[in-house]
């Protein structure tokens, strides 16, 4: 099994804010994390450090065998070989569908506009999209615009997506086409690491569940151990209010 994401110890605060209190996790390839936990208890600057779109006070983080705190590690390299996906897709307005998919892979992988157009009809097509090339990105419902993000972060073919929270701004009947894309990437092989309020998801889904709560993983395990015999009283408490 190849490791594609180690964290060790990390610790991460904001002024006086100590957000992520010494985490440790591994995620091998092909395997699906899905995270779980309060609102507020660090999920999301824990995917930022990921990318390093934040800066760790301590720790370590390896991706794809990349040390990010060693400054011979070109981040951006490192970066590219991530897929990042948020609650509000951020998609470019004033861009169609195709062109959001194709921007990065032609400024950044160097790819021809004819090649990088060809990707993004094929990725169009495999999240259910194939009619909506031209369309612009509010012409489309919410469910669909998230798949066009999932579309644009797997043009840069990464091997690792990051989803934080993917249909949490959703209608309830926008939730599942999305998840069903999800599902088929992660039975497709893709290492994934999954914040979710999706509990069916994460029991259907991970190979691992871990649960945050105070910038700390309080438990962890396979979901079929998770969620049946949660250990400790703040799992139960949690998953008394979510399922
Ligand atoms: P979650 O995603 O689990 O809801 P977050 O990682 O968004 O949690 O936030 C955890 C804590 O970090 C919160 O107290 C939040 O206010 C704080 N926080 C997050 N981002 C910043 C930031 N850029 N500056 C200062 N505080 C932040
Ligand atoms: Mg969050």
């Amino acid at each position: 099994m190849i490791t594609k994401v180690s964290v060790q110890d990390l610790h991460k605060s904001y002024g006086s804010n100590e957000v992520l209190k010494g985490l440790n996790l591994e995620v091998t390839d092909n395997e699906v994390l899905c995270m779980i936990g309060p609102s507020g208890s660090g999920k999301s600057t824990f995917l930022r450090c990921l990318n390093h779109l934040e800066v760790p006070n301590s720790g370590k983080i390896v991706i794809n065998g990349h040390d990010l705190s060693d400054p011979q590690t070109d981040i951006n390299l490192v970066r590219e070989n991530i897929g990042m996906v948020f609650q509000h897709f951020n998609l470019f307005p004033n861009l169609t569908v195709a062109q959001n998919i194709t921007l990065a892979p032609v400024q950044l992988k160097k790819q021809t506009p004819a090649a990088a157009l060809q990707t993004a009809r094929d990725l169009l097509d495999q999240v259910g999209l194939a009619d909506k090339a031209d369309a612009m990105p509010q012409s489309l419902s919410g469910g669909q615009q998230q798949r066009v993000a999932i579309a644009r972060a797997l043009a840069m073919h990464p091997q690792i997506m990051l989803f934080d929270e993917p249909t949490s701004a959703l209608d309830p009947e926008m939730v599942g086409d999305v998840l069903d894309v999800m599902k088929q990437l992660a039975a497709d092989g893709m290492t994934m690491i999954v914040v979710t309020h999706e509990m069916g998801f994460a029991k259907e889904v991970a190979d691992q569940v871990v649960f945050m709560a105070d910038g700390l993983i309080q438990e962890s395990g396979a979901p079929q151990d998770l969620f049946t015999h949660p250990k400790s009283p703040r799992l139960q408490d949690f998953l008394d209010k979510v399922i």
